[in-house]
């Protein structure tokens, strides 16, 4: 099949709290991680806005606790949601940001941004995330990159992953393909192993994120890698065993201090950061210490926390991982016996607890621990990438058969879930169904979409209803009903009555929560907006910069008697006010135009270069 796209092509993984990119090489046969301009392989999937900009990752994060209400994280958990998802709900206790309900029930993130309020979804705030991973990589190659994989948990659903691929759109990326996260990891396993022939291989991968959990069973045979089932949850990860910890130690100080500290959104900040740091201690260290000075009305936090009470707080959220690796084998109808290796992919597959639970469940076999968790995702999405490539040299050509996660179905007579598509069939994949009318004279019949697993229709998760005009007949005139998912993974659904040799078709039209073209079109404007603006405080910031420097190297200079001695009084008055003026130009907060700068600074150099002049 010929490829449609020319490289370069990049591999995002979009995490929940870090997101990392990847390229493949051809000099080296590999593909590469790319670091960020802060030297980092991983970059926060953090967006801030401030009186005078916007940030992204590494700056972000780092000014979470200063501007909590406008740094917003966890847009992975927003995405494809409805704003009264009990999950949403849930999450908005600890968000220091504020949601809002917005038009069609969909959240909506309320922020300001240079003093004015600014209501953006969460396609846009990952886009945001998106834009930054390709500028990541736009600097690694030295040329622009429009093409991208990017990684989803495996368990998301229709809505999620079509959100996901818009928030790529809005980012000016062409995403060509989505792929499931462990499958990605599945890639980057697969590739390591290659060299050593392993013939065919049942590979269970464990990935265990910020804020998704997700499992996936392949088995590789060759340049085949086809998954066979996979399970997960779309809301389980680091996220919630920070909060856990963040819940217990809020108690503890309020027992211990009479301080109340859940109200306060800078207070609550910095001791999320702390817990994130803290859990990571207790991966190798029994304890970890929580020093925080003046967290609340100057009371200093200080507390221990052991892993054995880390664990105790998370115990049945482990658990719950457990039951989930359970499905996925039963799913898949595959003992634990034969499977060959188990992976473990996602930073929270560090926790030690998780691998003892997961090393016991396996009866003791070791687990597979030789990709770094971090990255493997991003690493394999950049193989997948240059593999829809041509022109892209050395790609082992691996062929990649991947499934849905969830079934997929209508809702017939008294709400009962009919299922076209069950869950774990591989995919692309086109099924028809005949339906038949229930009266006599129907004039049109609903096709309501379901995904899910519950027998009745309502209990699963409405994608979509439509209309379909038929031609007035005795009951039981057959409605041919075609379902097809592609190769992202996403839905699309047609029906047609064909009786009369009139033949129509109809796509979903009423989709949850999603953006219209229209509403895309626009992000995508605003997202110019925003790097127009970005690239304008950048430009000021750098004048301002040159301003310091230059006032820097002249002060060094007026401390240089063999230069001063020899200038005349009134010129070195005229310097020192100059150099007093420039300081202040530069310290004082009131909004500024990067001119003023620019034209201070050539001032400046001109006073002192006629001043110098005189006594050459
Ligand atoms: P990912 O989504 O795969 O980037 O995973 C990020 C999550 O892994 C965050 O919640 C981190 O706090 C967590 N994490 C990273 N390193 C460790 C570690 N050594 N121990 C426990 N959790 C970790």
């Amino acid at each position: 099949m010929a490829k449609k796209h020319k490289g370069p092509a990049i591999g995002i993984d979009l995490g929940t709290t870090y997101s990392c990119v990847a390229v493949w090489q051809d000099q080296n046969n590999t593909a590469e991680i790319i670091h960020n301009d802060q030297g980092n392989r991983i970059t926060p999937s953090f967006v801030a806005f401030t009186n005078d900009q916007r940030l992204i990752g590494d700056a972000a994060k780092n000014q979470a606790a200063s501007n909590p209400a406008n740094t917003v994280f966890d847009a992975k958990r927003l995405i494809g949601r409805k704003f009264s998802d009990s999950v949403i709900q849930n999450d908005m206790e600890l968000w220091p940001f504020k949601v809002v309900s917005g038009f069609d029930d969909k959240p909506e993130i309320i922020v300001k941004y240079k003093g004015e309020e600014k209501r953006l979804c969460a396609e846009e705030i990952s886009s945001m995330v998106l834009t930054k991973m390709r500028e990541i990589a736009e600097k690694f190659l030295e040329s622009p990159v429009k093409n991208a994989v990017v990684t989803v948990p495996a368990y998301f659903n229709d809505s999620q992953r079509k959100a996901t691929k818009d928030a790529g759109v809005i980012a000016g990326l062409n995403v060509m393909r989505i792929i499931n996260e462990p499958t990605a990891a599945g890639l980057a396993y697969g590739l390591q192993k290659r060299e050593s022939n392993i013939g065919k291989r049942n590979v269970f991968i464990f990935d265990l994120g910020g804020g998704t959990f997700d499992v996936s069973l392949l088995t590789l045979k060759g340049d085949s890698f086809d998954v066979k089932a996979t399970s997960g949850d779309t809301h389980l990860g680091g996220e919630d065993f920070d909060n856990r910890m963040v819940h217990h130690l809020v108690k503890e100080f309020r027992r211990k201090n009479k301080v109340d500290l859940s109200g306060n959104a800078r207070a609550l900040r910095r001791l999320k950061t702390a817990c994130e740091r803290a859990k990571r201690t207790l991966s190798y260290d029994t304890e970890a210490t929580i020093g925080i000075d003046a967290i609340y009305e100057g009371v200093d936090f200080h507390l221990l926390v052991t892993r054995a009470k880390f664990e105790q707080l998370n115990r049945d959220l482990f658990e719950k991982c457990l039951e989930i690796v359970k499905n996925c084998l039963a799913n898949a109808k595959m003992d634990k016996n034969i499977v060959d290796d188990v992976v473990l992919v996602g930073g929270s597959s560090r926790i030690p607890k998780v691998q003892q639970l997961l090393q016991d469940f396996f009866m003791g076999k070791d687990l597979y621990n030789s990709i770094n968790p971090d990255e493997a995702v991003a690493y394999g999405a950049a193989v997948q990438a240059a593999l829809l490539c041509d022109g892209i040299k050395n790609v082992p050509n691996l062929v990649l058969q991947d499934v849905t996660p969830l079934s997929l179905g209508t809702s017939i007579y008294d709400d009962i879930m009919d299922v076209v598509i069950p869950k774990n069939t591989s995919i692309p994949i086109r099924k028809k169904q005949e339906y038949v009318t229930c009266y006599d004279d129907q004039s049109s019949v609903n096709i309501d979409v379901y995904e899910g697993e519950r027998m009745v229709a309502i209990e699963n998760n409405l994608l979509g209803l439509f209309n379909l005009k038929v031609r007035r007949a005795p009951r039981g005139l057959p409605i041919q009903v075609c379902f097809s998912i592609d190769a992202d993974g996403i839905l699309n659904v047609s029906a047609e009555e064909e009786s009369s040799g009139n033949k129509k078709n109809i796509t979903i039209t009423n989709e949850n929560g999603r953006l219209t073209s229209e509403e895309i079109e626009r992000m995508i404007q605003e997202a110019e907006h925003f790097k127009a603006e970005d690239m304008k405080h950048v430009k000021k910031v750098r004048a301002m910069n040159a301003l310091d420097d230059y006032l820097y190297d002249m002060r060094k200079v007026m401390k240089d008697d063999s230069v001063a001695s020899k200038l005349t009084s009134v010129d070195k008055v005229r310097i020192n006010s100059a150099m007093i003026k420039g300081k202040k130009l530069i310290d004082d907060n009131q909004p500024k135009e990067t001119y003023v700068f620019v034209d201070f600074l050539r001032e400046l150099k001109n006073t002192f270069d006629s001043a110098l002049n005189k006594f050459k």
